[in-house]
């Protein structure tokens, strides 16, 4: 089963994406991952990569797909595998068609879980970590015991800079612009799958799955 993750930051990807993962006995992969692995066992495609993080500069895509490719290669993956932030843009989404393709695969599924951005930003801006032992809390879904005390260490909580409303809305923007037009571009192909990301996650993951026939 090879399978995309699509949906707006905050949206809940990478949490489905590893039920998903688990339940199906098949790899969760982010570019992110592969990144951190490849430059971390120093292969030539981590170096290379390594080059362009160093310089502040952006992993170029022909590199992002050899990297995705060779991690496609590893017996793990062999049964499927589900793809979580990638691809982020339709050059990206062509180039892995075309890379599958050569190895006589394809996308099979592409989920797309999808939240409104309101929903999104209340989220996000509730979140609060612990600036000592980096324990995660919510203001709403997961209070600690004493507000803004980390049940844990009792270090203070605070809100990361990425969740605070004018990030999150900078980051929606960009999804719209860039990442969106994965949905049209995969409904086309005729793997698109929808589902309401406002619910409960045990709610999505069984729409999933049901969606997906397994
Ligand atoms: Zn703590």
């Amino acid at each position: 089963m090879n399978i995309i993750m699509l949906g707006a930051p905050g949206a809940g990807k990478g949490t489905q994406a590893k039920r998903l993962a688990e339940g199906y006995g098949i790899p969760h992969i982010s570019t992110g991952d592969i990144l951190r692995s490849n430059i971390s066992r120093g292969t030539e495609l981590g170096q290379k990569a390594k080059g362009f993080i160093d310089a502040g500069a952006l992993v170029p895509d022909d590199l992002v797909i050899q990297l995705v490719a060779d991690r496609l290669e590893e017996e793990d993956a062999k049964a499927g595998f589900i793809f979580d932030g990638f691809p982020r843009t339709i050059p990206q989404a062509q180039s892995l068609d075309q890379m599958l393709k050569e190895k006589g695969r394809k996308i099979e599924f592409a989920v797309n879980i999808d939240v409104p951005d309101q929903v999104i930003v209340e989220r996000m801006s509730g979140r609060r970590f612990c600036i000592n032992c980096g324990a995660s809390y919510h203001t709403e879904y997961l209070k600690p015991q004493t507000e803004g005390v980390c049940d844990k260490c009792e270090g203070e909580l605070a809100l990361r800079k990425d969740d605070e409303p004018e990030t999150v809305l900078k980051r929606l923007e960009v999804y719209h612009d860039q990442t969106e037009p994965l949905i049209a571009y995969y409904r086309n192909n005729g793997v698109l799958k929808e589902v309401d990301g406002t619910k409960e996650v045990a709610e999505i993951l069984a729409e999933i799955r049901k969606q997906l026939g397994y």
